[in-house]
């Protein structure tokens, strides 16, 4: 018995994940590949901007000596100065460069902060619909996950979250753009959130983070200003990556950025560095950290995400599902035309056509559409959704 019994539980908590991955590779051995409408992952299917090439090769060809060596744990300063720049500009915060630790992905940073702030049996807030990381990242250390439910539009219930915290909550995720929804918290959501953990900080006399993950933030369509989180709470801490919007996902490469005015601010930032080095990430990576030095402005072709959300809730909705038009990422939510969203992604399946139930996102009932595919795979999976509707009589 080799694995450890809580990784043992963990494994099987998700194993129809592994069983969907599974049934795919089967359908696409069945099939052919081009058979078999994919849209399961989260993969940015776009290529990075012709920047990121340029600079890539300009700096392989840079002598400098020296640029392959470990460096400080937080990153390097110029990259974290030229981030926190643009953040300042952006939120018109005072963010300096010292606010900012350079990390592995969001996912890194998530476990960084998670591992700087959580005592074991504190506890973590999600919203959901939520991205199930999350879970495994809390219990990674110590923590204890609880899920908040979701009213309209996806937006989370303030009431459910105002009774789900307790003396033990330590952090709130927020995850707008939503990763699986698609949907943006508003404005106003935001203001009772942040009402909600003023609350609870004057109640039990400490801090309440939040945490706001936005890898997603510059994928947002119809010119639509994106409402943020950090606005509204000091003790807060934004995490991202460059995962998305330069589809660097592989690479490896994003950071945290505490609130300048976030209690005791430094000594935060110095555990975030810490744990960067104790959990063996050590450093971000030095080559990617020097590339998105210069490509802050850069992004992949937003308008081609937005053309492919626009089809695919075109398509859907003429034959007859539910669903809301996603703001921003590259995700749909529809409701299953049955209650039972493990039984529709299975007559999905008929149709060769692969979703993800909304049951491992905390929202049963649901199924998540990735359309960061190609554009024959969305229209493939379109007309096998269109099948389905007919034998559901979705439209008369
Ligand atoms: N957070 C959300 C909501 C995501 O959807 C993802 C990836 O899909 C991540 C974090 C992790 O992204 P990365 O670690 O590649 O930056």
């Amino acid at each position: 018995m080799p694995v450890a019994a809580r990784m043992r539980q963990a494994m099987e908590a998700g194993s129809w994940i592994r069983q969907m991955f599974e049934l795919g590779i089967q359908l696409k051995r069945q099939h052919g590949e081009q058979n078999v409408f994919d849209l399961s992952l989260g993969n940015p299917i776009l290529e990075p901007p012709a920047a990121f090439r340029a600079e890539l090769k300009r700096l392989a060809e840079d002598p400098a000596t020296g640029t392959h060596r470990y460096m400080p744990n937080a990153g390097y300063p110029e990259t974290r100065q030229v981030i926190a720049a643009k953040l300042a500009k952006e939120l018109r915060l005072p963010f300096t460069g010292q606010h900012v630790v350079m990390t592995c992905g969001a996912g890194g940073a998530i476990n960084v902060v998670f591992k700087a702030l959580l005592d074991p049996g504190d506890e973590v807030l999600v919203l959901a619909p939520y991205f199930p990381e999350y879970l495994g990242y809390a219990d990674n250390h110590g923590g204890v996950a609880r899920v908040v439910p979701f009213t309209e539009g996806f937006q989370p219930d303030l009431d459910a979250l105002r009774k789900a915290i307790t003396p033990r909550t330590k952090v709130l995720m927020v995850n707008s753009p939503n990763n699986p929804s698609g949907m943006v918290y508003s404005e106003e959501c935001l203001r009772g959130i942040a009402g909600v953990l003023a609350g609870a900080e004057t109640r039990f006399g400490h801090s309440v983070y939040l945490v706001s993950d936005e890898p997603y933030a510059n994928l947002v369509y119809d010119g639509m200003a994106l409402p943020r989180p950090l606005l509204h709470h000091q003790a807060s801490i934004l995490v991202t990556s460059y995962s998305k919007d330069l589809s660097l996902a592989g690479e490896r490469i994003g950071y945290l950025a505490v609130h300048p005015s976030c209690p005791d601010v430094q000594e935060l930032v110095d555990a975030c560095t810490y744990a960067n080095r104790v959990l063996g990430f050590v450093n971000a990576p030095a080559l990617m950290q020097r590339v998105v030095r210069t490509l802050q402005e850069q992004r992949v072709d937003v308008a081609w995400y937005q053309r492919q959300r626009d089809r695919l809730y075109e398509g859907l909705r003429a034959t007859g599902y539910m669903l809301h038009k996603p703001e921003g990422a590259f995700y749909a939510f529809p409701k299953s035309p049955i209650p039972d969203d493990v039984a529709f992604m299975k007559e999905l399946l008929e149709e060769r056509v692969i979703v993800t139930p909304g049951v491992g996102f905390g929202a049963p009932g649901y199924f998540r559409i990735s359309y960061s595919v190609e554009e024959r795979v969305l229209d493939g999976a379109l007309e096998g959704f269109a099948r389905v509707a007919k034998q559901h009589k979705l439209i008369p």
